[in-house]
């Protein structure tokens, strides 16, 4: 346990499924030799496969507080990186050539199974769920580890792998239940997101929440009592951590999906239980009930015209509220760095 905890709430009413978030993680962290595949933050179609593929039945994590056993995941289950024929398609001046993919055709890639869903027409349901790792109060991932090469920061609570001491024993990759860890051949080393530590450390927000264009993500300490991530999970209780039977402690929280009515076969909507409650529970536990009562309530409530706190901060006007102690601009971290480099 960290002296402090940093944290994230992802709001999944507002996530579009855009991938923004994914490509400027790619872009800032893994864009190395070896992390062709790599993927520190994903978003995927729910219900679906996930990544890596078929992730919730890997196993991992911890049972009545001791470990379970996990499934070490393929590169083929996360993905293999698709090679494009850049070359002859836009540099040849063949008009005939085209992108590709080339090589083997592929039958699976991250993000296969988008926007598929579930359920019948026209009561099918889908959301999107952006995942990174966790940084857990009890990562299974440290605890795996027979070098002693994940640890845990006492001053943000941030999960990191030395990579150094790591001999690609990929133990932590079994034991994560999130599959959030990640092999790089190259260096022989686990790679896995970094909450973005270089940005936090200066006071500025993680990429993907920056960059995110549906003010998703919300950022902050777990006890920070002014902050939206404080409000979120302990004073409303709407932000839940996903699949917490895994008992790893996780610091990622998730405010569940609404959704629109169901339909009968006249086009009269009836309910408003389109995407299953089972299914909801089976992510979030038995708590997604009250939370999505509780949204709803309150939704009610400004739609009445009385205020509620808990959608002010959801709707999220001011974008930078929703970062807590992590609001500095990068462009003045970076003049600021440039000038102490130069004494
Ligand atoms: S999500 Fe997985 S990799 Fe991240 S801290 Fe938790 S157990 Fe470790
Ligand atoms: S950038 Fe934001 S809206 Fe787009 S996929 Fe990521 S979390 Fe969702």
């Amino acid at each position: 346990m960290s002296s402090k905890q940093v944290a994230m709430v992802i709001d999944l009413n507002k996530c579009i499924g855009c991938q923004t978030c994914t490509v400027a993680c790619k872009t800032q962290w893994t864009s190395g030799e070896g992390q062709e595949g790599m993927w520190w933050n994903t978003v995927a179609t729910a219900p679906g496969k996930g990544t890596p593929k078929n992730w919730e039945n890997m196993g991992g994590g911890f049972r009545n507080g001791k470990a379970q056993p996990g499934k070490l995941p393929k590169q083929t289950e996360f993905g293999d990186p698709w090679e494009f024929n850049f070359e002859e398609a836009l540099f040849s001046g063949d008009q005939h050539a085209t992108l590709g993919p080339v090589g083997e055709e592929p039958d699976w890639g991250t993000n296969w199974d988008e926007d598929i869903g579930a359920g019948e027409y026209p009561n099918s349901y889908f959301f999107y769920i952006p995942r990174i790792c966790n940084h857990c109060t009890k990562p299974a991932c440290m605890e795996a580890c027979p070098r002693g090469a994940i640890f845990k920061r006492d001053e943000d609570g941030i999960v990191l792998i030395n990579e150094d001491h790591c001999r690609g024993f990929r133990f932590c990759q079994e034991a994560c239940p999130y599959k959030e860890i990640y092999y790089n051949t190259v260096s022989g080393t686990a790679q896995k997101c970094i909450f973005c530590l270089p940005r936090v450390e200066e006071g500025v927000a993680t990429a993907c929440s920056r960059q995110c264009p549906g003010r998703v993500r919300f950022l902050g300490f777990l006890d920070d009592k002014d902050g939206p991530i404080y409000k979120l999970v302990h004073e409303h209780k709407v932000a839940l951590p996903l699949h917490p039977e895994y008992e790893t402690q996780p610091n990622v929280f998730y405010i569940p999906p609404l959704a629109p009515p169901s339909f009968d076969d006249e086009g009269n909507p009836v309910d408003d239980k389109r995407i299953p409650i089972d299914y909801l529970i089976s992510l979030f536990g038995p708590e997604v009930r009250q939370s999505i009562e509780k949204i709803k309530a309150e939704r009610e409530k400004r739609k009445r015209g009385e205020p509620s706190e808990l959608m002010d901060v959801l709707i999220s006007r001011n974008w930078l509220d929703m970062f807590g102690p992590f609001t500095n601009q990068p462009q003045d971290v970076a003049k600021t760095l440039e000038e102490r480099a130069r004494g």
